[in-house]
């Protein structure tokens, strides 16, 4: 939309013009998406977040380009991270990998160790669950992506897998993420669910500040009032953080939704906001998942999902490309 002055003298009050707003005509067959990581940042940003400073852009910094395998997180290339919640057998996680693997994913996720609401509910197959991590590595070529809970298993995890998860239950585990920083492995920080944006970029931080500048941030969904879906996709903080950070965000809608059907909407929300990537529940047979079954896609849906987000990339284009933007 934009301004136009009417005419001197069409005012029926003296002394005053009209102004009327006119939409701007586009080509109705052009998608307008916003420009990702706009150079022009105002310097607040930077007083906002003060005590985060080595994750912010600054005028010396290029984006963080993460390096996994034989490829990388948070350059031209958007990276698809997809399995099941839970590691449960071995066939389940191989049937998993190959398929996801053939759609188009980099990387293989799968928890070996479960955070669980309850501590009736499966807890997670432990160093099992990690050895069939690395097999599927071997047979696929997929990167493994698992969660670590405790600051005494990140050696045994780090071990198995390519990138350590930070749980959102986690985040604020600053003993666990000094011990996982100094892995050396690339750091997958869910957000907490009750974090703010400038929380998470504390812990952020602390893995900086450990000695590991790989770093990948996750928005998962935080819990507001609204309780009709698992939790609330914070679409917005993913466009932030691609403003304010040189770091790779990667959007997870599977714990967002809650719900299998309003994963792909969500994953289309993720990368018009920006993200580099997404973390997706899949499985055989969700159903009969051993955890979070019904936010799980099955092969045919992803393989639906992956299908549907190609035009939605294309649009956007270049915008993921790997520049040096300064900002504030
Ligand atoms: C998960 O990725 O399966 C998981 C437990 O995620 P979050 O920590 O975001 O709840
Ligand atoms: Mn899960």
């Amino acid at each position: 939309m934009r301004a136009v002055s009417s005419a001197a003298g069409s005012s029926p009050v003296a002394g005053t013009s009209i102004v009327r707003w006119r939409r701007k005509k586009r080509h109705r067959s052009t998608i307008f998406l916003p420009r990702i990581g706009s150079p022009k940042v105002c310097g607040s940003w930077h007083e906002r977040f003060a005590e985060s400073p080595d994750v912010l852009k600054s005028t010396r910094r290029e984006r963080t380009l993460v390096p996994v395998l034989d490829f990388e997180i948070g350059g031209g290339e958007f990276i698809t991270m997809a399995g099941p919640c839970s590691v449960e057998t071995e066939t389940q996680l191989m049937a998993t990998a190959h398929h996801v693997r053939c759609a188009g994913a980099r990387v293989l996720r799968g928890g070996a160790f479960k955070p669980r609401s309850s501590p009736y509910s499966f807890q997670g197959l432990g160093l099992e669950g990690l050895k069939l991590l690395a097999r599927a590595r071997g047979e696929t070529g997929l990167a493994v992506v698992t969660e670590v809970m405790s600051e005494s298993d990140v050696s045994l995890v780090a071990e198995y897998a390519d990138i350590l998860q930070i749980g959102s239950r986690s985040m604020e585990n600053f003993a666990l993420l000094e011990a996982a920083a100094r892995s050396g492995r690339p750091i997958l920080l869910k957000r907490g669910m009750v974090a703010t944006v400038a929380d998470l970029l504390r812990s952020a931080q602390c893995v900086l500040e450990n000695g590991n500048p790989n770093v990948i941030l996750c928005e998962r969904g935080i819990r507001t009032f609204e309780n009709s879906l698992r939790n609330t996709f914070d679409a917005a903080t993913i466009a932030l953080l691609k403003q304010v950070s040189h770091l790779p965000v990667i959007a997870d809608p599977s714990h967002a939704a809650g719900r299998r059907e309003l994963v792909p909407p969500l994953a289309r929300i993720a990368i018009a906001a920006g993200a580099d990537g997404l973390l997706v529940e899949v499985h055989p047979d969700p159903d009969t998942a051993w955890s979070d079954g019904e936010q799980s896609l099955d092969f045919q849906a992803f393989d639906e999902m992956m299908a549907d987000l190609k035009p939605w990339l294309a649009a956007r284009g270049s915008a993921l490309q790997c520049v040096v933007e300064a900002v504030g």
